[in-house]
């Protein structure tokens, strides 16, 4: 397997960061605009002119531009396919026995889910990651097996929780089905109850290499963070403020957990939330993280673009500077 091993480490070490040694990757990644931001007139502020180079524009203002830097940087002409070939190595490399972490960051209605769970016609990462995962073992035909555990109703009550051992990939499709519906039925509305619960998929992978008989345990999660939305814009109140709050806790908690690793701190606040508590051994150390923060193309969402961004620039280990003026 050295060959094979040595090719995926090569794919893994294509998607340079700019920090050289870092395991944390960040892609961004743009919706298109929807047809009612489209009628409504809104305009598009995202200029993807240096989109190959990794390099986002946003338009501010009439002569304001702001420009973020990220491992990719994907258009709305970019597809599935193209968004997993990026992804694909990292992934993979659970079954070298890293732990692999990869979450989607984003305001709600961004393609969070799109780019994880996608639909029926447009697989997302999820299902591409699974379907590899599945191909590499029978290639291989070692022994090997995964174990999923889904939870659609937030990680610290178990209401959502599914766990099933599965052996295909027909299986782990219905398994996943079982935990998308679950979080549809908790609320009359799928987007709104998405925009407030973190949807996590944990697949632990036990394989064994049949040449050198070592065994290694791994672990992917895949997570759909909730909606970023900030608390300011919710007119939430009691329970509702309550999981707002929480929901705002655990997003900071992680971007600061991950900034710390990006700039070698000493210390990694792991305690500060359930959310940075559970993905603890599969962020830092050797594992590999990837982010995909989703944005809005539309004027209409700028203040929540902007923010997104500069969350996402802050978990990459970069300080934040001062928007450029164009000439
Ligand atoms: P979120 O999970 O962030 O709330 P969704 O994944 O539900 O957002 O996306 C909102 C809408 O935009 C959905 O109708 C989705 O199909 C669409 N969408 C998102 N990203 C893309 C994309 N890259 N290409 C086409 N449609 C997209």
């Amino acid at each position: 397997y050295s060959e094979e091993q040595a090719k995926r480490k090569e794919l893994y070490n294509q998607i340079q960061d700019t920090k050289g040694k870092s395991n944390i990757r960040v892609f961004c990644r743009c919706r298109p605009l929807s047809k009612e931001e489209i009628s409504a007139g809104f305009a598009q502020v995202v200029d993807f002119g240096a989109a190959k180079d990794g390099d986002l524009g946003i338009l501010t203002g009439a002569s304001t531009k702001k420009t973020f830097k990220f491992d990719r940087v994907y258009s709305p002409k970019d597809n599935q396919v193209d968004v997993f070939a990026d992804a694909f190595p990292l992934v993979t490399s659970v079954l070298d026995g890293y732990n692999v972490c990869i979450f989607a960051y984003g305001q709600t209605g961004t393609g969070k889910t799109f780019t994880m769970e996608g639909t029926d016609q447009n697989r997302g990462v999820n299902y591409r990651t699974l379907e590899e995962l599945f191909q590499i073992a029978k290639e291989r035909s070692e022994s090997f097996k995964l174990e999923i555990k889904q939870s659609a109703e937030g990680f610290h009550h178990a209401p959502g929780i599914v766990e099933a051992q599965v052996e295909n990939i027909k299986e782990v499709w219905n398994v996943l089905q079982i935990g998308s519906n679950s979080r549809a039925v908790g609320s009359n509305n799928v987007n709104e109850h998405s925009s407030r619960s973190h949807c996590m998929l944990c697949i632990m992978v036990k394989s064994k290499n049949l040449m050198t008989g070592e065994c290694t345990n791994s672990k992917l999660w895949l997570v759909d963070l909730a909606g970023s939305e900030r608390l300011a814009r919710t007119d939430a109140q009691g329970e509702r403020l309550k999981e707002a709050q929480n929901i705002n806790k655990s997003l900071s908690a992680l971007g600061d957990v991950v900034y710390a690793l990006a700039t070698k701190s000493n210390h990694i606040p792991y305690r500060n939330s359930k959310l940075t508590h559970l993905l603890q051994d599969s962020l830092g150390g050797d594992s590999k993280t990837l982010m995909f923060v989703q944005i809005s193309p539309s004027e209409r969402d700028l203040s929540e673009t902007l923010s997104s961004l500069n969350f996402a620039t802050r978990v990459r280990g970069v300080e934040l500077g001062p928007a450029k003026r164009q000439v």
